[in-house]
Order: C-alpha cells, then sequence, then structure tokens
C-alpha cells in the first residue's frame, strides 16, 4: 500500500471513531448508565469534534415533525453519514402517498469502484446510469430482494451520481428519531449491508470486484474493463487523466502494479494495459530526451519515455507520471463520497492539456496541498 493509501486509510480510522453515528444521546438512560462504568465518556461528550452528522441533524431537528415542516418547499431531507457496517442517507421525503423515513444504503469500497469507473467511460452518462441502476438491482441475490426495496439515484455533492438501495416506512407513530431507528431496524435493506463493499461475504478480500461481478455490469451495456497486467478496473476518460488509463479509486493515477506482481519486483513505473499482449516489462530511458519542468511541482519531465508516449513523466529515476501536489483524498463524508479519487499528470509550462483546467479548479477549491 502506497503512503498515501496508508494516510488515507489511517484518516479514515479516525474519522470512523469520531464520526461514529450514535442512536443514543446523552440523557437517555442507556447513555447514562454508560457513562456511570466509564466516567470518560461524560468528560468528552461535550467536545463538539465527537458530535456525527446525524447528532447536528438531530440537533437541528429534534423531532420527525421538524423535519417535516422544514421540508415542506424542497419535499426532502436528508444526512449522509457512515458507519463499520454501510455508507447511508437517512431522511424524510414526500411521495405520492404522502411523506415517508426514508433509508438509502449506497455501494463503498470496491463496488463503489466499480460504479464510478462504468460511469466514467460512459459515452452517454445519463443512460449509464439508469443501467447502473438495473446492474445495481441485479447485484442483489435474489434471496435478498425485496418488493420494498428500490435502486434509486439521489442529488450527489459532484457530477457523480449517487446511485444506492432505499426503503421507506410510512411515518405514522414515528416522532422521535430514536422511534425512527427503532422501526427501521428489522427492514430487510440493512440485510444488503454485508454486500456494498463488492466482496464476497466470507471470502478472501480482493483488490477489485469479482469476474461475475464485472461481467453483470458488462451485461448491462457498461463499458467497464480491468486492466490485463494487474487486474484493477480502469478508466480512461478521468478528467485529470483524458486517453490514459487510471485506475479510480487508487491514488497511483496511470500506474500498473503489475512490475510488482512478477518474481521481478521493479519501482519502475508502467502503464495499465487493456490487452495481454500491451503487458511488456518496464522500458528504459535514454537520457538523452528533450526535457521540460512540471509548472507544480519543479520536476523536470519528458513526454518521450516509451512506457509513457505522449505522458509528461519523471525525466530519471522511476519515471513517476504522477505530479507530486495531492489530490483529493476523497472519503467516506458526505462531500467526500461522490469525488473521484485523484492524482495529477505533470504539466509543464505552456503545455495545452485537459488536465490544466482541472488542476486549476483543484487549486482553487483547495485540492492541492497549500505549502
Ligand atoms: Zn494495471
Ligand atoms: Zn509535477
Amino acid at each position: 500500500m502506497g503512503k498515501r493509501a496508508q494516510q488515507r486509510r489511517s484518516a479514515k480510522a479516525t474519522k470512523k471513531v469520531r464520526q461514529r453515528p450514535s442512536a443514543v444521546r446523552p440523557g437517555a438512560p442507556s447513555y447514562d448508565a454508560a457513562v456511570a462504568r466509564m466516567p470518560f465518556l461524560g468528560s468528552t461528550a461535550d467536545f463538539g469534534a465527537l458530535d456525527t452528522p446525524w447528532d447536528a441533524f438531530t440537533d437541528t431537528y429534534p423531532t420527525v415533525a421538524d423535519a417535516v415542516a422544514a421540508a415542506e418547499g424542497t419535499g426532502a431531507l436528508s444526512c449522509f453519514f457512515f458507519d463499520e457496517v454501510g455508507e447511508y442517507e437517512r431522511g424524510i421525503r414526500r411521495g405520492p402517498d404522502g411523506w415517508s423515513y426514508e433509508v438509502t444504503l449506497y455501494p463503498r469500497m470496491q463496488l463503489r469502484e466499480l460504479v464510478k469507473t462504468c460511469w466514467l467511460n460512459a459515452d452517454d452518462r445519463d443512460q449509464a446510469v439508469e443501467q447502473l441502476r438495473r446492474a445495481l438491482a441485479e447485484y442483489v441475490p435474489e434471496a435478498h430482494r425485496h418488493p420494498g426495496i428500490e435502486v434509486v439515484h439521489r442529488p450527489s455533492t459532484t457530477t457523480v451520481p449517487r446511485i444506492g438501495w432505499t426503503q421507506s416506512l410510512p411515518l405514522a407513530g414515528l416522532e422521535t428519531w430514536e422511534d425512527a431507528f427503532l422501526a427501521e431496524k428489522d427492514l430487510p435493506l440493512h440485510d444488503l449491508a454485508p454486500l456494498v463493499d463488492g466482496q464476497s461475504p466470507g471470502g478472501r478480500y480482493t483488490a477489485t470486484v469479482s469476474p461475475q461481478t464485472l461481467a453483470l455490469f458488462q451485461s448491462h451495456g457498461l463499458a467497464v474493463q480491468a486492466c490485463a497486467g494487474c487486474g484493477m478496473l480502469v478508466a480512461d476518460r478521468h478528467p485529470h487523466w483524458p486517453g490514459v488509463w487510471v485506475s479510480v479509486e487508487h491514488e497511483f493515477g496511470p500506474s500498473c502494479d503489475r512490475s510488482r506482481l512478477g518474481r521481478l519486483e521493479s519501482l519502475q513505473r508502467v502503464g495499465h494495459v487493456v490487452e495481454v499482449a500491451d503487458a511488456g516489462p518496464a522500458q528504459e530511458l535514454t537520457g538523452r530526451e528533450p526535457t521540460a519542468v512540471c509548472q507544480n511541482c519543479g520536476i523536470d519531465v519528458t513526454d518521450q519515455h516509451p512506457d509513457w508516449p505522449g505522458q509528461w513523466a519523471v525525466a530519471g529515476g522511476d519515471s513517476d507520471p504522477v505530479c507530486a501536489v495531492l489530490g483529493t483524498m476523497g472519503g467516506d463524508d458526505e462531500g467526500e463520497y461522490d469525488l473521484l479519487d485523484c492524482v495529477y499528470p505533470h504539466i509543464p509550462a505552456g503545455v495545452d492539456s485537459p488536465a490544466s483546467a482541472a488542476i486549476a479548479a483543484a487549486k482553487k477549491g483547495g485540492y492541492f496541498l497549500q505549502l
């Protein structure tokens, strides 16, 4: 695992501890009993850092009726958060039969990567949303399908669509959020939680979805493929890497792991390939290639490396095509769930590239490590 991936994982672990949703609020009898046994809980309960998004939501709308009153104009109000089981959105929504309490469960990890990669690769992204909805419905094994569970497309914080499984309950009898939590506990939706990672429940961990899941999504007309060198899902329409195969959920840019999979481990980077015949060994620079200076990291780069034709790669060493500036650090928070994880290519001054605009936008948004 790369250093940034480790940092991100550790940051995620910290957030998970900090943001674990709690249906038990200070003042509730079981909370007070827990504090009596573990006094440190009571001493930290006042720190804002321990508040979860759900805490903030229920502080703003203390009862279900408060949320309904606030959502009169929009017809929906929800809160996104995650726990160790899944990434959820909970809230209320007005439908043809009036208001309901709704719980939506979203794909994460390898399955989320599959969804994003399919969407990025699509010629028609609106159509891809429909294809993804059908694929995610069929992804659920028959034993877990339920007429009350729908696959829905909900608003996202970016252009990447947010698609998940939802189930709702009538609001009748739900006065407090604790009522709602208790009522949703037995929803068949929660039986899907072991499936949302894209891993076989109880099976061996794999870096990407199973060949069967990949084939299922392809059977719905989605253009997605795995790298012939390392098996990762790859897209060639990432906004920062147009025309170059990259893994969307892993912050390595167009760097294939196949050099590490063979007996001769090498730090030399090579690109992802979709044809087995192209998965050759890493090649060398002659040292006579013309170079330019990357305007973002100041390193000498060349676009004539035999492994990176037309891409700017470091002119020497392990010839990394990934610039040293940092990307989005996409995670599990509401604003991060919909991001494409990213790193950026080197871009010498005066070079015109679609990635330049993406980097300019990223700088404005504060995505770059501000030195
Ligand atoms: Zn690869
Ligand atoms: Zn650079």
